[in-house]
């Protein structure tokens, strides 16, 4: 069984097995949580993401998590909100769906997730909190027994997008 938990504040803080990157293309940097991320991991953290080569939107790459309290890094590539025409939903549920992939290949038990496609990137904080829950939902229950991840962590940066993960999580036990 997984538990669904939401935390407000700092990624970074969490001493989880792995804590998910909301990066770009090129997995040097940038601003938001990957750039918060990249503070808190030390230059390290980039040294290593140059030799993963990027990653495509909707895929996710791994990596240590250097000087931060978790002990990996899923960097995966949320979709620019371009008005819901150019296949978001199902890149944004990709993005979900190869963490847990990841992570379950790793063994991971506890994994925290930033909204991502939330920031810079200006998905509609609804619907992708909504996404999010789905897509996570599903790649647990077709993870079927070789399930390792015990806890889900969804982190707010803001009381809005906390309300967003509370309502999400909310209507998504509603619908059972
Ligand atoms: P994207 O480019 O995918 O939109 P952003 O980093 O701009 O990524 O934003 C993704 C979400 O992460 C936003 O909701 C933003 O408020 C939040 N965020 C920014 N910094 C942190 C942090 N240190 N910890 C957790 N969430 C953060």
């Amino acid at each position: 069984m997984t538990i669904f938990k939401i935390f407000k504040g700092d990624i970074c803080s969490l001493a989880v097995d792995a804590i998910v990157n909301a990066a770009n293309n090129s997995l040097l940097g940038g601003g938001g949580v990957d750039g918060a991320i990249h503070r808190a991991a030390g230059p390290a953290l980039l040294d290593y993401c140059r030799d993963l080569d990027g990653c495509e939107t909707g895929d996710a790459k791994l990596s240590p998590s250097f000087l931060l309290p978790a002990n990996y890094v899923i960097h995966t590539v949320g979709p620019i909100w371009r008005g819901g025409y150019e296949n978001e939903a199902a890149l944004l549920a990709s993005c979900y769906q190869r963490c847990v992939e990841l992570a379950r290949q790793q063994g991971i038990q506890s994994l925290a997730f930033p909204a991502i496609s939330c920031g810079v990137y200006a998905y509609p904080h609804e619907v992708a909190t909504r996404i999010a829950i789905d897509a996570l939902s599903a790649s647990i229950a077709s993870s079927g027994n070789r399930n390792t991840i015990e806890e889900i962590t969804l982190v707010a940066y803001s009381d809005q997008m906390l309300a967003h993960w509370q309502a999400a999580l909310t209507f998504s036990r509603s619908e059972y």
